[in-house]
């Protein structure tokens, strides 16, 4: 676990994670692992930061002359109207999760993360998807998805949710109950992790080729332990969180990132 600042207590640095919670983030842990291994000085902290102080703390951030951040719950859709300029998938998504601070440009690299993320799993050719929940990280991962031409639907709690999602970006709404995923070849959990979440899936009538994806990372939750074991592919947001870190940092330094080091520093956590 990585030291937390409070916003107004912030040190200088060159990069950070905002949030609030951001306790938890293995962002420091990451970047700080990659930037030693490439000798540059680890400098990216983890900084919280309430909804209502966002203003004021990105003034602070400015002026303590960091280069680049990151921005997660609940602050994606703050940081989206703060930005001057946004890049293609930002615009589409309606959430920043990446600033260049000195351009105030806004980014999106959950939604390229995710889709790169899908490379290493035996999927057919736009495989039909089918993805849980209607909140930020599920529209970055349908606008992935429908970037990328798959078939998509979307189930949610709140029905009326799912649609809204459906209709932006032009997938179908599964409302079922019990959630069936017969059809799918991939299966995405887009719900927040805070507290385990039973989800009502017939996963026995799941295809044996199925892939179970889950966003959140750092334990197995029912979902991806359910179709664990029934003999099912399983696949947590360790390489989501991976791959949309070295995307903003590739970004903010115009250099590559090895992704093996970022995941190796994340396999050292406690
Ligand atoms: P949001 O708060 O925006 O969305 C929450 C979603 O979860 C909504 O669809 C909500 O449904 C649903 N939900 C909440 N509680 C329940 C419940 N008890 N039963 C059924 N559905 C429920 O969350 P985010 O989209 O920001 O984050 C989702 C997850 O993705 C988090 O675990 C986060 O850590 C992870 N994430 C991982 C990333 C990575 O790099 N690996 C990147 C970004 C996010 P409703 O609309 O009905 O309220």
């Amino acid at each position: 676990m990585s030291t937390c600042f409070e916003w107004r207590e912030a040190p200088a640095a060159q990069f950070a994670v905002i949030g609030d919670p951001v306790g938890h983030s293995m962002s420091p842990r990451m970047h700080n692992t990659w930037l030693r291994s490439v000798g540059r000085e680890p400098s990216y902290i983890a900084v919280r930061v309430p909804e209502s102080e966002f203003d004021l703390a990105m003034e602070r951030i400015c002026g303590l002359g960091l280069a680049g951040v990151n921005v997660t719950v609940p602050l994606k859709e703050l940081a989206f109207k703060w930005v001057d300029t946004l890049d293609q998938a930002a615009a589409e998504i309606g959430a920043v999760n990446c600033i260049d601070i000195a351009s105030r440009h806004g980014r999106n690299t959950d939604s390229p993360g995710f889709l790169a993320t899908l490379a290493t799993l035996k999927l057919p050719d736009r495989p039909r998807t089918l993805l849980i929940g209607a909140g930020g990280s599920a529209a970055a991962v349908a606008h992935a998805v429908c970037s990328a031409r798959f078939d998509l639907a979307i189930w949610n709690r709140t029905s009326e949710r799912a649609a809204a999602l459906a209709d932006r970006f032009g997938a179908k709404v599964n409302v079922g109950q019990p959630i069936t995923v017969d059809e799918y070849d991939l299966v995405v959990n887009a719900t927040s992790g805070i507290e385990d979440i039973e989800l009502p899936i017939a996963w026995e009538s799941a295809k044996p080729s199925a892939v179970a994806y889950d966003l959140m990372y750092g334990r197995e939750t029912p979902f991806l332990g359910y179709a664990r074991s029934l003999g099912l592919i399983v696949k947590d947001g360790t390489d989501m969180l991976v791959e949309q870190g070295a995307l903003s940092m590739e970004g903010w330094l115009g250099q590559s990132v090895d992704r093996r080091i970022l995941s190796a520093a994340l396999e050292g956590r406690p």
